[in-house]
């Protein structure tokens, strides 16, 4: 058992069509008209957590909590932070910073009115933070966030931000700081890499994922981990997308059970929230 740094486990509540643009997910004029698996797979991690008693930040797409907002407040009972995964699942880089303030306002918004607490901690689609959007975390302390989870500390296919940086840290914005937890790499071959997270997770054997995970907290980093509900359950309807987009949307679906229940035994983990509270101990 690793004790020291605690990990964070993360869930990007959305359904199996939100997949970008690219990759082929249909218009939001369709979505309403689409079957939806969201609530089978995010049962199916709230218990896995309440089974492992590990306490995770679900960052929910507002269109799923309007939609469903039983989850939100299924989630909230078991203790988990909610944080917003913005409203129509937006690429950050293909919106204005108008669009986005927007956007982002209104996940905001109605998963306050569900949950009656603030939501403090954001994710965006794809982690579509880039250079070219450097609005981004001023928006984010505007509209009052406190934290966020989009930093892609290296170059990927919807964007991603190179740096060195990939403990949380702080980033001050005019309107106000917001603590900024990276997604996890590590290095192989000399080149960094995630092992922690979607179809990175899924491809990866878990032994390597492991490893790599007790690397990072060797060095004193906390391994961020994400999953989506559609990756629990893999009889989910399939998107018609080219042979290479195919292949990372739905590599070793089958092998994700058994990873997180290895992966949340291996270590201590908390919210992102309290991560700050005790970790950081700045809020
Ligand atoms: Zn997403």
């Amino acid at each position: 058992m690793v004790n020291n740094p605690k990990s964070i486990f993360t869930i990007d509540v959305e359904d199996y069509y939100h997949v970008t643009e690219e990759r082929g997910e249909p218009p939001v004029s369709k979505w309403d008209e689409l079957p939806s698996i969201v609530e089978k797979g995010f049962y199916a991690l709230l218990e896995l957590l309440d089974q492992n008693q590990v306490k995770a930040t679900c960052f929910f797409l507002g269109y799923i909590a309007n939609r469903f907002p039983h989850l939100v407040r299924e989630a909230q009972k078991r203790g988990h932070e909610i944080g917003s995964h913005g409203m129509y699942h937006r690429i950050i880089y293909k919106m204005s910073r108008d669009e986005f303030y927007q956007d982002c306002l209104n996940s905001k918004q109605i998963l306050e009115d569900i949950s009656g607490e603030k939501v403090e901690c954001f994710r965006s689609p794809s982690f579509s933070f880039t250079t070219s959007t450097p609005w981004f975390y001023e928006v984010l302390a505007q509209i009052g966030f406190v934290s966020d989870s989009s930093l892609f500390p290296v170059k990927r296919d919807f964007g991603g931000f190179a740096t060195d940086n990939i403990k949380p840290h702080w980033i001050t914005a005019e309107s106000g700081r917001i603590c900024e937890f990276p997604i996890s790499v590590a290095p192989l071959f000399g080149k960094d890499i995630c092992f922690f997270g979607g179809g990175y997770l899924r491809l990866f054997p878990l032994k390597v994922i492991l490893h790599m995970h007790r690397k990072l907290s060797r060095q004193g980093i906390p391994t961020m981990f994400y999953i989506h509900p559609r990756e629990i359950y893999p009889q989910h309807p399939r998107l018609k997308m080219n042979w290479s987009n195919y292949f990372k949307a739905y590599v070793n679906m089958h092998s994700v059970q058994s990873k997180l229940q290895a992966i949340l035994q291996s270590s201590s983990f908390v919210t992102c929230h309290e991560y700050m509270r005790t970790e950081l101990k700045e809020i």
